[in-house]
């Protein structure tokens, strides 16, 4: 029999970030359109759509897929916007975010991580991403502004030269806390009065670390 339908770990996957509260159907279908075993290493493919972390190359990780999804609706993104994220990884997040978005630039330390999610993302056509090796916590003051700006990578404080590059109206969302352990997910709107701030979930990220890499 011939079916249209996903195969059932992607029906699975689709499941279980409705059942976890995901309910913006673009987010939805985006995260049924990007395919993360292109993300993951080889050896993780079969496990791909489970709705964990995996580990990627320089000792970082591939976000859970629960959480991808969920910092993505918290981001409330329209086809105008331009995102800036801070931690690219895998890339996936950032392929994610240019499916909904205009443009995206996405910001790594490790130079073989920022190589090889560049090279992914082109392959996938991608083509509204920029990935740009560098430290995303000291960015040259001439970078944005943003309409949205997402942390993928555990910080102690919001730095105030990334609020700084958010736009009036704008949405930046980041793991707020010690970087070994817990993190609270907070996000922050830049209004007409300021900023207002809430805290939404406990994450755990890898820490961002100051300065490029020197490891490849
Ligand atoms: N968003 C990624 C997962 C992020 S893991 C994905 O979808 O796969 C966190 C990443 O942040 C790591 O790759 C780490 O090297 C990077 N990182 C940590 N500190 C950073 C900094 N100061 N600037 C840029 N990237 C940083």
């Amino acid at each position: 029999m011939i079916s249209n339908q996903p195969p059932p770990e992607k029906m699975m996957f689709q499941l279980t970030l409705r059942r976890r509260g995901i309910s913006d159907q673009a987010v939805l279908r985006t995260m049924e359109e990007v395919p993360r075993e292109l993300f993951v290493e080889a050896s993780d493919r079969d496990g791909a759509y489970r709705d964990s972390a995996l580990p990627i190359a320089c000792g970082q990780t591939i976000s859970q897929p629960f959480v991808v999804a969920y910092m993505t609706e918290q981001l409330q993104l329209q086809k105008s916007h331009r995102v800036l994220e801070i931690g690219t990884g895998s890339g996936y997040q950032a392929a994610v975010l240019s499916k909904l978005a205009r443009e995206v630039l996405t910001v790594e330390r490790y130079r073989k991580l920022a190589d090889t999610a560049r090279a992914r993302l082109e392959k996938l056509g991608c083509h509204n991403v920029e990935v740009m090796l560098g430290d995303g916590l000291d960015l040259p003051a001439n970078i944005g502004p943003f309409d949205r700006i997402i942390v993928t990578a555990a910080v102690e404080q919001i730095p105030q030269n990334l609020i700084d590059r958010l736009e009036l109206g704008g949405i930046l969302i980041a793991p707020v806390g010690p970087h070994q352990g817990v993190q609270t997910l907070t996000r922050l709107i830049r209004g007409d009065r300021g900023i207002e701030r809430k805290e939404l979930v406990e994450v755990r990220f890898v820490p961002a670390l100051p300065g490029v890499a020197r490891e490849l």
